[in-house]
């Protein structure tokens, strides 16, 4: 590997448009902030709709030359882009601890998960395969190919800014697909660094375009009001989706919607209790909870709950929390004061209603967006954070007696995205994972997430997948030919 090249004040921080950089139609500008102390760090150009049609012309006009691209050229573009945002990891992993604040450790991680994207889908992108078959009736020949669905608009939430990114590019441009990528607007220096890789590795001009701006909801509707654009793919929470699925109808788009969770971490009597407390430190802390996939609501089997309670408030309790870049920090600040205010207002309502906080509960006493990490136990059923996502670095514990009243429990939301199950009975362990309610199960494991895996939820967690094979067909269409010779 080459040495690195990547620093954060040489990002760009202009639209980029067709492969050039270039300030927004109106000249107005946003500003990032640093939420571990609450300082600016830059700006970047805020688009307006004449940027947005912009960007649909120079997806239009890449269109048919990357649908055309042979596999093989797609996917070497795609392996080089795994290789040069393996190259920057580092210096990738700090601007996202930077403007989103998670710990260094975690954005290390992302920014992993992040590359795999890029070798899975290279890996993917020559193995689009059709089918072909003899009707029943015997009359035709039926034959079915794989075409890309044409020009997507992607959009990503700021807690994983690189590899939401990733995620949704990679399976567009493996599929011959050329996309308009509109990051978050609390993290976009990440999105226009990792753009600048993909041009770095031969991504054609036009192909992938980035627009940050504070107009999200015009932008897209600009863009999705154009016949010329094909396809959603949206990364956020349910409410958006929603908006956006009701402003895709009136052009009738190909969507794929990745919305919240409310996950279910269930902790059986006869589960391992080493594995259930490292599994529940992954699944809640990873992120400082502030992932789709973060544990919501633990139900703990009542002979397992004195002891599950007491290692899990141990663990939480012990934990570092400071400025994501500080080594040592393994609990970094949440993204910006509302989602501190959030947090705290779900923990004194759970703590109104009868819950005992076991460890945390409180706001720092410090510059930054910090809340401590925190246990409640005793939660109970009427407790406003057993219903909606946390979205913060916060356990709380609800007894259970019998098998029944965990799948009760567990499918008591509208969310479906992932559950968690701890149990040594196999047979248990698959039986409840048939019965709850979630696109995904992690099975005596903390976390779910693998690009080789299809990603995503049920209910109003979402539609679609991302990931594995399944990641790709999202931005492809059947196309069925009858024939006969
Ligand atoms: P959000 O408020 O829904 O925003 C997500 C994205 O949508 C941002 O880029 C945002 O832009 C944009 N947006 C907001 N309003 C819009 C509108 N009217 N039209 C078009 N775009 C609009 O979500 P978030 O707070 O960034 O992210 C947290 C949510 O994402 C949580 O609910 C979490 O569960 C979910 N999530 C789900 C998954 C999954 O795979 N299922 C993964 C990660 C996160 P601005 O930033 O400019 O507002």
């Amino acid at each position: 590997m080459s040495t690195p090249s990547l620093r954060i004040d040489e990002i760009p921080t202009d639209l980029f448009i067709g492969g050039a950089w270039r300030a927004s139609r109106s000249g107005k500008r946003i500003d990032v902030f640093d939420p571990a102390t609450e300082q600016r760090l830059g700006s970047v150009a805020d688009a307006t709709t004449e940027d947005a049609i912009l960007a649909v012309d120079a997806a239009a006009k890449a269109a048919p030359g990357w649908a055309s691209t042979a596999p093989r050229k797609r996917s070497e573009i795609l392996r080089r882009c795994f290789e040069l945002i393996t190259r920057d990891a580092e210096q990738l992993a700090e601007l996202i601890s930077l403007e989103n604040g998670k710990a260094l450790a975690d954005a290390r991680g992302e920014v992993a998960y992040a590359a795999e994207f890029f070798r899975w889908f290279a890996e993917e992108a020559v193995r689009i395969n059709g089918e072909i078959s003899v009707a029943p009736s015997g009359a035709a020949r039926t034959i079915v190919q794989y075409q890309p669905v044409g020009i997507a608009l992607l959009i990503t939430p700021w807690n994983f800014p690189a590899a939401m990114a990733t995620r949704k590019i990679g399976p567009a441009l493996a599929a011959g697909c050329t996309c308009i990528l509109k990051p978050a607007t609390e993290t976009p220096l990440t999105a226009y660094a990792i753009a600048r890789l993909l041009a770095e590795a031969g991504v054609p001009d036009g192909v992938v375009n980035v627009l940050t701006t504070s107009t999200a909801g015009k932008i897209s509707n600009v863009i999705l009001d154009d016949r010329r654009v094909r396809k959603l793919s949206f990364t956020g929470s349910t409410e958006v989706g929603r908006v956006l699925l009701r402003k895709a109808a009136d052009s009738v788009i190909n969507c794929s919607m990745e919305l919240g969770g409310n996950a279910p971490f269930i902790v059986f009597d006869d589960a391992d209790m080493d594995a259930a407390v490292d599994g529940a430190m992954i699944a809640k802390m990873r992120n400082g909870g502030e992932a789709c996939t973060a544990a919501n609501r633990f139900y703990v089997q009542r002979g397992a709950l004195p002891e599950f309670s007491e290692r899990l408030a141990t663990r939480i309790g012990a934990l570092v929390t400071d400025d994501g870049l500080k080594p040592g920090t393994q609990c970094g600040p949440l993204v910006n004061r509302a989602a501190v205010e959030k947090v705290a207002s779900l923990v004194d309502d759970a703590r109104s209603k009868g819950a005992r906080v076991l460890t945390g509960g409180k706001v720092l006493d410090r510059k930054g967006y910090f809340y401590l990490p925190t246990v409640l136990a005793g939660v109970t059923p009427n407790a406003d954070l057993l219903g909606e996502e946390i979205f913060g670095p916060v356990a709380p514990i609800v007894a259970f007696d019998t098998e029944d009243e965990a799948v009760k429990l567990a499918n008591a939301t509208e969310y479906g995205l992932v559950a968690y199950i701890y149990t040594r009975d196999f047979a248990r362990g698959l039986r409840v994972s048939e019965r709850v309610e979630s696109g995904m199960i992690a099975l005596n494991r903390g976390l779910v997430s693998d690009p080789a895996a299809p990603f995503g939820g049920v209910k109003q967690s979402g539609l679609g997948r991302e990931g594995a094979h399944h990641g790709l067909l999202e931005f492809m269409e059947a196309k069925y030919i009858s024939t006969n010779w």
